[in-house]
């Protein structure tokens, strides 16, 4: 089985785009700018903020990560991605969901200007991006094609199946297998024989947010397995990460899988950079 190493992918992608980063930015005179708004003290999200913020800092990308308080009110908000939309050294602006429950995800998002949006999240790129003339592609999906690309697995032709049909993950995902040629089946938590679908599958992408639950036996001979799912799980007392796919099992059978961790999660970051640095590109082209 080949190891499909998102992490040496993602290595290699944030090496080129640093060395397009600095010729960037010696032409314009600044790095290109991300800000990242942290509302509240969520655990889960400031790690991965400080992930983000370390990122960023190796490809060149200079960025802030604005905390405020978990009582803060849409007011507050707006004012903060106002100054942010208006400011010409910010090329991305990020507001880490989940947000505090009483903060309307959706008007927060609509704040940030769509041109400035590197999760591709507002209502305008969603449309751009499923009408196929997209501004940004969404992040975690983009990592996926990005490691087929890598390890040259054909697309074209092929019968995909998505398990999940989230906003950043399972819908996404979906589309752009689509505009790739593959033949999409969507499956989620109300879909009759889950495996009647994966079995029939050449790429198999899992993203139900369901620990471990697949296995060999959910997959075709030599099919391709792509775990996008995440989970923490104590193992011998240690804290370790887990996918939705029992990797272990599928050595000798499928042709190729992602591990969790360094499987598509570095990958997701990765395109995160990528984006931001797109819109700094297409806001200097147009000036
Ligand atoms: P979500 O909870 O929003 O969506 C889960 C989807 O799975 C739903 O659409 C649901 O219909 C479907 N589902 C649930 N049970 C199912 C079942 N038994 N059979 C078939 N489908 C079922 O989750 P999400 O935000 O899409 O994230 C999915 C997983 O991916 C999570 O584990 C999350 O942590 C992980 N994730 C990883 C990355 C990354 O960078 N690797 C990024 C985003 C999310």
């Amino acid at each position: 089985m080949i190891k499909l190493d998102g992490l040496e992918v993602s290595n290699r992608l944030r090496e080129s785009l640093k060395g397009q980063i600095a010729t960037w930015e010696a032409d314009n005179k600044r790095p290109p700018g991300l800000s990242v708004i942290l509302v509240g003290e969520d655990p889960a999200s400031q790690v991965y903020v400080a992930h983000k913020e370390k990122a960023c800092g190796q490809v060149g990308i200079k960025s802030e990560v604005i905390k405020m308080s978990a009582v803060s009110t849409f007011t507050e908000v707006e004012a903060r991605i106002d100054k942010l939309n208006n400011d010409p050294n910010i090329d991305g602006i990020l507001v880490q969901l989940p947000l505090p429950k009483h903060l309307n995800e959706r008007k927060v998002l609509e704040l940030i200007d769509p041109k400035k949006d590197p999760d591709g999240l507002t209502i305008e790129n969603i449309g751009l991006f499923y009408g196929g003339t997209h501004r940004v592609k969404s992040c975690t999906p983009n990592g996926v094609m990005e490691i087929l690309k890598h390890y040259n697995i054909e697309v074209e032709g092929k019968k995909a199946v998505v398990i999940g049909r989230s906003q950043i993950v399972g819908l996404p995902m979906f589309n752009l297998l689509q505009q790739a040629n593959a033949t999409v089946t969507l499956c989620h938590s109300r879909t009759a024989n889950l495996r009647e679908h994966t079995l029939g599958a050449d790429i198999v992408v899992a993203a139900a947010g369901i620990p471990e639950f697949l296995g060999k036996d959910d997959f075709k001979k030599d099919s391709v397995v792509i775990d996008v799912g995440i989970h923490r799980k104590e193992i011998d007392g240690k804290n370790k990460l887990v996918g939705d796919v029992r990797y272990a099992e599928l050595d000798g059978w499928v042709k190729a899988a992602t591990p969790v961790p360094k499987g598509v999660g570095p990958m997701t970051i990765t395109m995160l950079l990528q984006n931001t640095f797109e819109l700094a590109q297409a806001k200097t082209s147009i000036n």
